[in-house]
């Protein structure tokens, strides 16, 4: 996995503008800046082809990747939370993503992306919420593990695992990672690789 190039294919407003239902998919979610972007190239180990969906325009678009090496596609979602949006523009993304959740065949696991520093905020709820109404998987990863205190991370990972635990599906195990100092990429990598094989 990951052996190959990982391209940037294009990005979607709408649901008509999506790749068909050929492959696998999983989808990266999370608040603006929570090192979305980051994460994607550190895990494809690239510097820059998450870049595109940080351009200003790219920002409210499923920016769609393929892997050449594998049967895998993809996605990053635009990044919530970010306040100075217009709101006909949250309305039309937030449509677009809602969409794309519930009625996405191939959408095999949505990676949902949290501050370590911080834990799951109101609109990270939020989203879990919507996951498991539309009985979709979906897997925390907390981010930026490098740069809070060990001893804060560990209560922000405790009380992360704790709040999943009550959730009403059941999920896989939250990750600790760092793209800079590449904790937990390992772990990550492998999550997706078995989904594959799956
Ligand atoms: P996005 O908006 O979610 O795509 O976030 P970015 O990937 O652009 O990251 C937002 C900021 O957090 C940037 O300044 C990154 O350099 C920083 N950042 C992202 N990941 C990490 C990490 O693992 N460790 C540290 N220390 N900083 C990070």
């Amino acid at each position: 996995l990951f052996a190959r190039p990982i391209v940037f294919v294009k990005g979607c407003v709408r649901l008509a503008d999506l790749p068909p239902m050929d492959r696998v998919e999983i989808a990266f979610a999370g608040r603006s800046n929570v090192g979305k972007s980051s994460l994607i190239n550190a895990l494809c180990g690239t510097s820059s082809l998450a870049r595109t969906s940080n351009t200003p325009g790219r920002t409210q678009e499923l920016n769609i990747f393929e892997s050449q090496s594998e049967e895998l596609r993809i996605v990053d979602m635009p990044g919530y939370g970010y306040a100075k949006a217009p709101e006909p523009k949250v309305k039309a993304w937030t449509q677009l993503i809602h969409q794309y959740l519930t009625g996405r065949a191939t959408l095999r696991r949505v990676y949902v992306l949290i501050d370590s520093r911080h834990g799951p905020k109101d609109n990270d709820i939020s989203v879990m919420n919507e996951l498991d109404r539309a009985a979709v998987s979906y897997q925390v990863v907390l981010t930026k593990a490098d740069k809070p205190l060990s001893k804060d991370v560990e209560k922000v990972v405790a009380m992360t695992r704790a709040a999943i635990a009550k959730r009403p599906a059941a999920h896989p195990e939250v990750l600790l990672t760092s793209s800079e100092k590449g904790e937990g990429l390992k772990e990550l990598r492998t999550e997706i690789a078995m989904l594959l094989e799956s």
